[in-house]
């Protein structure tokens, strides 16, 4: 047995008179945000300034202070009306978010820079807030503290039942809105028998990209929803029209609540097809290989940014996380370094310049044609079968630093690698050969 976390997402449906108690949740997380973040600004300006007591204060501080000043006259005066859980996790997040400024600025974590948190707008930031305690879920509703039962639009029966076995335990709720609707995402923990496998030992490759949402090493293509397309083409015209409004018409405001609708009907949308696919790959492969890729430096270039971020890279690999465990299956994020693209996935040449236009493969020692998404589908297949030893379900963590020098791959070194490694349905030598 073991024990696996994961978020259960549901779209309630609230009462007007709930919806207003949500918001007033939301904005009392809001407001604690900001108030923490001012004084962790005053104490850094104070500590600047050279002043020696000055301190950075910790969540906990804040939280306390914060109980102190909401009763004043100068404080909230509807603090009473809100569970306090609200405010003392926004502390928590102001915290983390914090610390992870200061490890990026000293070099102490990976990815891209983290920025100095900031004041969180009404209307800009997405309302949002979180609750610990007396959490229960029913067949159609859950209910939360302080603010009651809500209905929701999703059968939870099946999850109800496993808390209710004791199997599945809610450890936290996150409230959010998008547009016009309200989620409820609840963190669980779940017992489980892990298999070592789920039966299935190949290796599966898959590269992300941006015509298609995913190659596989087996040849599969996965495309991008076709819904989703149709949505961004309806996005446009909305946007164009809101834009054509004039500021502060009851035109424009109506304009901004359908262009909102149809924002959070795109991100559903996308949502449900990486959900599909992330499970599939999970359930039907022993091992699954994605490239490390630096999402964040990426959506940099705008032309590509609206179609990378359409895919949904960075959810994908969140997602695969926490599924190949669930389904007994490994996740391996190749080394950054490893030249997926540019290696020939037959005689292991690397190329020293590969044009991103360029859709097609063609290996200059060895003669290869085969798709460019494919092939390089085939290189990560080939990268977890030679590079990582068998562990434990999970996501295998990509070697920094000593696996780095994998990215110069001698030619012709897969043979060798390959020999000793159990060979990877994901190398399928006869569909390459049909490539050739
Ligand atoms: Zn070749």
């Amino acid at each position: 047995m073991a024990r696996v976390r994961q978020a259960l997402r549901f779209a309630a449906d609230p009462t007007a008179a709930q919806r207003r108690t949500l918001a007033r949740h939301a904005g009392a997380a809001r407001t604690a945000y900001n108030w923490g973040l001012a004084r962790v600004r005053a104490a850094l300006d104070a500590q600047r300034a050279g002043d020696p007591t000055a301190r950075v204060p910790s969540a906990r501080t804040l939280h306390r202070e914060w109980n102190t000043w909401k009763r004043r006259p100068d404080g909230i005066p509807w603090w009473t009306e809100v569970s306090k859980c609200p405010p003392q996790e926004a502390f928590r997040d102001l915290e983390r978010g914090l610390q992870a400024f200061w490890q990026s600025r000293r070099g102490d974590r990976a990815g891209a820079r983290v920025r100095f948190p900031h004041r969180k707008q009404k209307g800009r930031s997405r309302d949002s807030f979180r609750l610990t305690g007396a959490i229960h879920l029913h067949e159609r509703a859950v209910s939360l503290p302080r603010i009651g039962t809500v209905r929701l639009f999703e059968d939870a029966s099946r999850w109800a039942e496993r808390v209710t076995a004791g199997s599945v335990h809610v450890t936290a709720a996150t409230v959010s809105r998008e547009a016009h609707r309200w989620f409820v995402s609840l963190a669980v923990e779940a017992e489980r028998d892990i298999p070592i496998t789920n039966g299935a030992a190949d290796i599966m490759g898959v590269d992300l990209g941006v015509l298609a949402l995913a190659t596989l090493s087996d040849g599969t293509v996965i495309p991008g929803p076709k819904a989703l397309h149709r949505g961004l083409r309806k996005l446009r015209r909305l946007s164009r029209g809101h834009s054509r409004k004039r500021r502060g018409s009851r035109h424009r405001a109506q304009a901004a609540r359908r262009l909102a609708r149809h924002h959070a009907r795109v991100a559903s949308l996308r949502r449900d097809h990486l959900h599909k696919l992330t499970t599939t790959l999970a359930k039907t492969h022993g091992t699954v290989v994605v490239e490390d890729l630096n999402v964040r430096g990426m959506l940099g270039n705008r032309r590509l940014a609206r179609a990378l971020s359409d895919a949904g890279f960075a959810e994908f690999r969140r997602l695969l996380a926490y599924k190949c465990p669930w389904h007994g299956s490994r996740l391996v994020v190749a080394d950054r370094w490893f030249p997926s693209s540019k290696r020939c996935s037959r005689c292991g040449g690397v190329k020293t310049a590969l044009p991103l236009g360029e859709r097609t493969f063609r290996c200059d020692a060895c003669g290869l044609v085969i798709d460019r998404d494919r092939n390089a589908a085939i290189n990560l297949a080939w990268w977890a079968s030679s590079h990582a030893v068998a562990s434990s379900a999970g996501e295998t963590q990509n070697g920094r630093g000593a696996d780095r020098k994998t990215g110069a791959v001698p030619a012709g070194g897969d043979e060798a690698a390959t020999g000793t490694a159990p060979e990877p349905t994901g190398l399928r030598i006869g569909g390459l050969e049909d490539a050739a």
